[in-house]
């Protein structure tokens, strides 16, 4: 079997940080690549080894292969582990990686080509007994008879890019009216952004919960799974709270959903560690909807409730040993909520704010995990993703984590940007979300952007006493302000101050 030394991760940010820190905690070292935008980055620091591989656009650096395995080639590495984005669902950089005589530290390219489109994973997954989403089952080449089946299974309909990913490509049609413009911009859209037109329908369900399994197989034919993750809480299809384990889902539900998820893994002969999403509609019917075939950005919350660490097994099963975890050995302890703190506005429609973290404190204590890839002065680039950090609380239930959620929020301080923060504080305390009835129209249906702008007494207490602090800090016999609490306040009102920028 071969043993793994020397691990290279081909991404940037937290998720560079999370999987070195498990390499290093498994006495594997590791090389960093970036780019010239995260010359700075804890992930460059954090390495054993780090290489500039190009400019800042992703295409000249964190995507380009032929660079990556040059440092391979290099430095000596044995094996590449590609997180969540960029490269970890190209089947040809597996194929390539594999050629280089290197392991790929994910599933076979083979795997990745199949769940990688849509179409094709739910042909796979139709020798099993896997409930799917009433839709076409290929891609559309005839308008007229897609509009016929359109009709058939009954309006409102989503047009889906197979090939789609990161919630893009995706258009809802309410009426045959609208179908032939929706139809056009599903196509432009998925050809603009995956470089494949190719699009299907499936009925739009107008009520669901985004509930996933993760899963994990290894070289020897076990696959096991991990239990649900519930991600309903999502704005443009994508999501930004996620909780393990569901409240809405019974034990029977569980196992079978599970069951499923195995079976959708083994159509594919996987091996890795995967995530098979589901939605789940008002009835509690659940139906089939993709494989993510890498790990998945919100892995830790699954982490938490199973004390399984997913990227130690993922190294483990690259290097061929048989699953050590039986499904019987496994058991949900506990709740996990995480939050992802995106550099975004919520009150504009949630769009990306760029800039630089003047003030960036974490929180910290019992129960509380966070995952970030930034330090307080860094700017947050405009080329990738605008997440900054990951903030997971656990507790022995769900209210639990949930309090521990609100306060954590609270110590999280952050100025410079927009972030999702006072949104997700405003998810956590909705009733919606405490009692369960939410589903993936959360936000529209109950975020209105006003609620982020009032001000709680709180606050205003707060800013009383940082003003009171301001002046006597002015007069002759001023001396330090030995109040914690009036510290606190007057940096959350600098961060409303830059925030208003
Ligand atoms: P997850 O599916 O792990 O819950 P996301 O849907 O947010 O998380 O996707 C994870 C990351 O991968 C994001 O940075 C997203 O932009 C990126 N991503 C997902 N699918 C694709 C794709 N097909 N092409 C490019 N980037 C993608
Ligand atoms: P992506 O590859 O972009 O993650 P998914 O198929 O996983 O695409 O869908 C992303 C999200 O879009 C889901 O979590 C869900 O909120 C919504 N969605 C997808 N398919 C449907 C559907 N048939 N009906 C209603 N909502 C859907
Ligand atoms: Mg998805």
């Amino acid at each position: 079997m071969p043993q793994i030394r020397k691990i290279l991760v081909a991404n940037r940010g937290e998720i560079a940080l999370r999987i070195m820190r498990t390499a290093r905690e498994m006495g594997i070292a590791t090389v960093a690549v970036f780019s010239e935008a995260d010359r700075t980055s804890p992930h460059v620091r954090y390495a054993d080894e780090a290489v500039c591989i190009g400019a800042a656009p992703s295409s000249e650096s964190y995507l380009n292969i032929d660079k990556i395995l040059k440092v391979c080639e290099d430095l000596g590495v044995d094996a590449i582990h590609p997180g969540y984005g960029f490269l970890s669902e190209n089947a040809g950089f597996a194929r390539r990686v594999r050629e280089a005589g290197l392991i790929f530290i994910g599933p076979s390219p083979e795997s990745i080509e199949v769940m990688g489109s849509k179409l094709a994973a739910k042909q796979a997954a139709s020798q099993y007994h896997i409930p799917m989403v009433p839709g076409t089952p290929d891609a559309i080449d005839d308008r007229n008879e897609a509009k016929r089946i359109a009709t058939s299974i009954g309006y409102p309909i989503l047009i889906k890019a197979s090939a789609g990913g990161g919630g893009k490509g995706m258009r809802v049609v309410e009426s045959e009216a609208e179908f032939d413009e929706q139809m056009d911009r599903a196509v432009s859209e998925a050809q603009a952004a995956f470089g494949d037109g190719s699009v299907f329908i499936e009925k739009y369900i107008t009520s669901p919960k985004h509930i996933e399994i993760q899963v994990l197989g290894d070289h020897h034919g076990n696959i096991i799974h991990l239990f649900e993750r519930e991600c309903s809480i999502q704005r443009r299809h994508q999501k930004v709270v996620e909780e393990a384990p569901s409240i809405s889902i019974t034990p029977e539900i569980r196992e079978e959903m599970g069951r499923c998820a195995v079976d959708v893994a083994r159509s594919c002969n996987y091996y890795g560690a995967g995530t098979v999403e589901f939605i789940m509609d008002e009835k509690r019917n659940f139906y089939f909807l993709e494989m993510n075939t890498r790990l998945q950005v919100e892995h830790p919350v699954t982490e938490m409730i199973t004390g399984v660490d997913l990227v130690k097994e993922m190294i483990k099963i690259a290097e061929g040993q048989p699953l050590a975890i039986a499904q019987e050995d496994l058991q949900i302890r506990g709740h996990a909520i995480e939050i992802r703190v995106y550099a975004e506005d919520a009150a504009n429609h949630f769009l990306p704010d760029i800039g630089t973290l003047y003030t960036y404190v974490k929180p910290d204590g019992n129960g509380v995990r966070v995952d970030d890839g930034f330090e307080q002065g860094m700017e947050i680039p405009i080329y990738y993703d605008p997440m900054i950090a990951k903030l997971i609380t656990y507790g022995e239930n769900r209210e639990t984590a949930i309090r521990k959620m609100v306060r954590a929020i609270d110590e999280y301080q952050i100025s410079g940007v927009q972030t999702t923060l006072p949104f997700c504080r405003f998810v956590m305390q909705h009733e919606a979300f405490v009692n369960g009835s939410f589903d993936t129209n959360f936000v529209g249906r109950h975020f209105n952007p006003d609620v982020l702008s009032t001000k709680t007494d709180d606050e205003v207490a707060g800013l009383a006493a940082l003003i009171s602090a301001l002046l006597s800090d002015a007069s002759p016999e001023s001396k330090p302000v030995q109040n914690e609490e009036v510290n606190v306040n007057a940096s959350k009102w600098k961060e409303r101050r830059f925030a208003a920028h």
